[in-house]
């Protein structure tokens, strides 16, 4: 049986990835500090025998017993309500975190495929991202914590594999959403969703011209794995590239959940980039890949799993406090 260790396993996109994994039966070893990922969305695969647990910070000396085969760095802080908040701790995973992993890959022999992100193109001047775009980034903002460590995680990534000769894998993720999005966690899909669920009017923050594109979480976890099975190093773009302004997309949220509530506005974020979306060309002719789940199934999904949260869970939310908080 193949091993494999994820980080950041109790996370939104972790714990799919282990779910993924123990269905192509392989061992999975879980980690996560919890500071962000909450133990409910792996609890499920407690049970079973090739699923183990460890509670660890990965910014400190990672080890795990047994050969490892594979290692998916995903632990990392991933909205920018959470970068406000714990800045030094998001830079540390990013940074410290990924190369405590490298080492761990390199004496294990194991391939290790780097979480990156969209973030790295920052407020991109080019449009569709391709990943042979540089980015522009503001170092010192509110995103620069996230941006740079992810710059620096990609950066470190690349040396371990030309220095040392390992085997490396970076995606860049673009948003992505479904069930077991925290409620909480500032990002528009759980912002709305919880807003239309409160009966609370929905925040939109700046005009709402500015766009995303969304992909649905199944969707993102295959290209994972089949860039993790591929031969391929270079970063790769996997995102939805179906692209909407953040106002057309809180009236499809009215919509789908049926609320009576309006859009109200509120100051937009520092340095909340205008466009987004990713060129898929490469994903496409190297892995075979592009999503399948449009928004209309993606978003009912992902509405269905927000109703099953309780009362309590849906007013245990800070979100309301974030526009004020980022003000420019
Ligand atoms: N956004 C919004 N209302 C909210 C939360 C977010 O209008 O209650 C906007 C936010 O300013 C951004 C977009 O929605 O332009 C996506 O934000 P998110 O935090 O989900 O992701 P990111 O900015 O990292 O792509």
């Amino acid at each position: 049986m193949k091993r494999i260790l994820i980080t950041g396993a109790a996370g939104f996109l972790g714990s799919h990835l282990c779910d993924r994994f123990i269905k192509e039966n392989f061992h999975v070893i879980a980690m996560d500090n919890l500071i962000t990922g909450d133990l409910k969305n792996i609890e499920h695969l407690f049970k079973l025998e090739n699923f183990e647990f460890y509670h660890h910070d990965v910014t400190k000396f990672v080890s795990v017993p047994g050969k490892l085969d594979y290692i998916l760095h995903f632990a990392s802080p991933a909205s920018p309500i959470d970068y406000l908040k714990i800045p030094i701790q998001t830079l540390k995973v990013g940074a410290l975190g990924t190369h405590n992993l490298l080492g761990l890959a390199k004496v294990k022999r194991a391939r290790i495929l780097i979480a990156s992100t969209s973030e790295i193109y920052g407020d991109p001047l080019v449009h569709p991202q391709t990943e042979e775009y540089y980015g522009n980034v503001n170092t010192i903002g509110p995103r620069g914590v996230y941006d740079e460590a992810k710059r620096f995680q990609e950066s470190i990534t690349m040396a371990y594999h030309r220095f040392h000769g390992i085997e490396t894998r970076i995606v860049r993720i673009f948003n992505t959403y479904g069930p077991r999005m925290r409620l909480n966690d500032g990002r528009v899909i759980p912002a709305f969703m919880g807003q239309a669920l409160r009966g609370e009017d929905l925040t939109v923050f700046g005009d709402g011209s500015q766009t995303r594109s969304f992909c649905y979480v199944d969707d993102e976890i295959d290209g994972i794995y089949r860039l993790l099975m591929s031969d391929y190093v270079y970063p790769v773009n996997i995102g939805n590239p179906h692209e909407i302004t953040i106002s057309e997309f809180a009236e499809e949220i009215i919509k789908l959940t049926g609320t009576k509530q309006k859009v109200i506005y509120k100051d937009l974020p520092q340095d909340d980039p205008m466009q987004r979306q990713p060129d898929i060309s490469k994903a496409k002719e190297i892995l075979g890949w592009e999503p399948k789940v449009g928004r209309e199934e993606g978003m009912k999904k992902t509405y269905e799993y927000f109703q099953t949260l309780s009362k309590e869970e849906l007013e245990k939310t800070d979100h309301r406090d974030f526009s004020e908080r980022n003000k420019k």
